[in-house]
């Protein structure tokens, strides 16, 4: 892209669309808000050549200090509807807008994604999940685009997910939109579940400084966060980075963190944890962007 570029600005901080609020700048960000925009960004990005990067919440990102090469579509396309069990959300919907469109319809099922902050887009690319339930168990379908801006619908079988993943992940796929399932039961009983998870999370996630959830994935049988405090990590800082007092599995920035005391902290509790257990802890946070 030239200094020409038709949309856009330049140089956007990350920092500002990441809920750890580091990241270097984007060479060009866009944000839209309708599937028109969506798919107009998307094809003006490709006859540019600029190597596209699709933004959700930018609740599960650790964005290199150097920023990311190309352009950034934050996608805040908002638009949840109801027909009999099926919500049908475009992909840059919050979850926790879904999860209050399902349950003032009176659909169950979809209360868990209220307290899981981020996009349904992010959440097929990483089968979000909270509370026993995961976004493999309510999604019937989604429609998915590539970068030529052809679009198809691909059913859950074939979506590939497993525990915080999808086929989608190290893709340019981008996810359109997605159909969910709910139960139908009532309204007063959603909401209800919602209110009780909020609390529980309320209660034992540090909600107050900058984090991006669980920053590993949970290893078959255990716990990371246990395994972390196990290991002695709890409140280990490094820079501007610290492990959770409150959470072992959550690294939380301070307030002055750069991506790169974040991504030392998480080598650290990595090396730490496979000396004591032998267990190799895999990040659940996507390390994105230019680290070198
Ligand atoms: C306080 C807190 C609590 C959290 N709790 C949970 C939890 O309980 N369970 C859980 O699973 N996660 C949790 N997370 C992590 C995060 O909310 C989820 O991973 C969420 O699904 C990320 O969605 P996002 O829109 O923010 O994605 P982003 O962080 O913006 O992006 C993540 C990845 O998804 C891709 N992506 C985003 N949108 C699309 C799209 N439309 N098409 C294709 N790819 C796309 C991005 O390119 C990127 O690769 C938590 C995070 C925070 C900050």
């Amino acid at each position: 892209m030239t200094a020409a570029a038709p949309f856009g600005v330049r140089d956007e901080p990350m920092s500002r669309h990441t809920s750890l609020h580091v990241g270097g700048p984007a060479d060009f960000f866009v944000r839209v808000t309708s599937e028109d925009d969506l798919r107009g960004a998307v094809a003006v990005a490709r006859q540019h050549e600029v190597p596209i990067f699709l933004l959700g919440g930018g609740t599960n990102l650790l964005v290199a200090d150097k920023g990311i090469r190309g352009v950034v579509i934050e996608n805040a396309w908002s638009e949840a509807t109801v027909d009999g069990a099926i919500v049908t959300a475009s992909s840059g919907s919050p979850m926790a807008h879904v999860a209050a469109v399902a349950a003032r319809a009176g659909l169950l099922g979809l209360e868990w994604m209220a307290t899981v902050p981020g996009t349904i887009g992010g959440a097929v690319h990483g089968n979000a999940g909270a509370f026993g339930a995961e976004t493999v168990d309510v999604i019937v379908d989604a429609e998915l685009m590539d970068l030529n801006g052809d679009t198809w619908t691909a059913a859950k079988a074939e979506l590939g997910f497993a525990y915080r993943t999808s086929a989608l992940q190290g893709t340019p796929i981008v996810v359109v939109r997605a159909r969910l399932r709910g139960t139908p039961g009532d309204r007063e009983t959603a909401v209800r579940r919602i209110k009780e998870i909020a609390n529980e999370r309320a209660a034992k996630q540090p909600l107050a400084q900058p984090n991006t959830g669980s920053i590993f994935r949970n290893p078959p049988g255990d716990f990371a966060g246990r395994l972390i405090d196990a290991a002695g990590l709890k409140g280990r800082r490094l820079g501007g980075a610290m492990v959770s007092e409150r959470h072992a599995n959550f690294i939380v920035n301070t307030g002055n963190a750069t991506a790169s005391d974040i991504r030392e902290l998480m080598r650290l509790c990595q090396r730490e944890v496979k000396e004591r257990f032998g267990v190799d802890l895999v990040a659940e946070v996507e390390v994105v962007g230019q680290w070198s």
